[in-house]
């Protein structure tokens, strides 16, 4: 395994197709924690208020636990650097897509557009009875329910909860665009999320060279990785970006 970062400048300077695979690292310096971990938001909050049948059984709890997390916190994060660079790129063709694993909305706000949500979005919200969709400042979050305009009908964070399905689309785009990609940067993911998990190694089986971003190593650095560098996501993709530009 190759560390140097010249070694990832050269790759990407020669790759046709890059897919760019983000986990939460990639946010956390928005001011985002991890789920895990010593800081990880699951020190603070129960993570059985994201299972699907807690959610259905207790709504009054798990919506307090939601509205905490997803919109009173994550909400107020902006896109930092790392997510900035990526878009950029997007925009003078040096990468094609992301996938990624988290559900701030931080790279469509940072402009990135081929950008596909594997696990959702939480700043989206959904009616399970007329599938009507809502921005967060268009319902009333104070309410211990929030509920469809429509039909009164309990609204769900339109994020993947623990015990749900991959959405369709973007379960079969990021496989899709694994598929393709001759590189394959990776930013801060630990690869403990399955099927998420499987995305760069169906990259790696098909030829792609895996460059990877993480403060430590990941389940990926070992077998998977080709050229790991290690550092905060901000400071490696501005270098990154720095040499790219010469
Ligand atoms: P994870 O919490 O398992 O791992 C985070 C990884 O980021 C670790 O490998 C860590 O070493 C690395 N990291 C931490 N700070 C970093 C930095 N500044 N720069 C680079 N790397 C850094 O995250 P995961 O593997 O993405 O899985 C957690 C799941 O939880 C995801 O599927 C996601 O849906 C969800 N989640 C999302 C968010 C979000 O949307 N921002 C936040 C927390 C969790």
């Amino acid at each position: 395994m190759e560390t140097s970062i010249d070694c990832a400048v050269e790759l990407l300077r020669q790759a046709k197709h890059v897919t760019v695979f983000t986990g939460a690292g990639i946010s956390v310096e928005s001011g985002i924690p991890p789920f895990r971990g010593e800081n990880g938001l699951w020190n603070q909050y129960d993570p059985r208020v994201l299972e699907l049948e807690y959610f259905y059984a207790q709504p009054e709890l798990s919506w307090k636990a939601i509205k905490a997390i997803f919109y009173d916190f994550f909400g107020k994060a902006k896109p930092n650097l790392a997510h900035e660079i990526l878009a950029r790129m997007e925009r003078n063709g040096q990468i094609k897509s992301i996938i990624t694993q988290n559900i701030d909305n931080l790279h469509f706000e940072a402009g990135s557009e081929n950008v596909y949500e594997f696990h959702g979005n939480s700043q989206r919200l959904i009616c399970r009875e007329c599938g009507r969709i809502y921005k967060p400042e268009e319902i009333n979050l104070d309410k211990a329910v929030p509920s469809c305009h429509t039909d009164g009908a309990m609204l769900k964070p339109d994020f993947v909860f623990f015990g749900e399905g991959i959405p369709e689309e973007a379960h079969t785009n990021s496989f899709s665009e694994a598929d393709k990609a001759d590189v394959f940067l990776i930013i801060g993911t630990t690869g403990e999320v399955v099927p998420a998990s499987m995305i760069p190694k169906i990259a790696k089986q098909n030829g792609a060279k895996i460059i990877e971003i993480n403060l430590e190593p990941s389940l990926y650095t070992i077998e998977t990785t080709d050229v790991y560098l290690q550092g905060k996501a901000c400071e490696i993709m501005s270098e990154l970006d720095k040499r790219l530009r010469v």
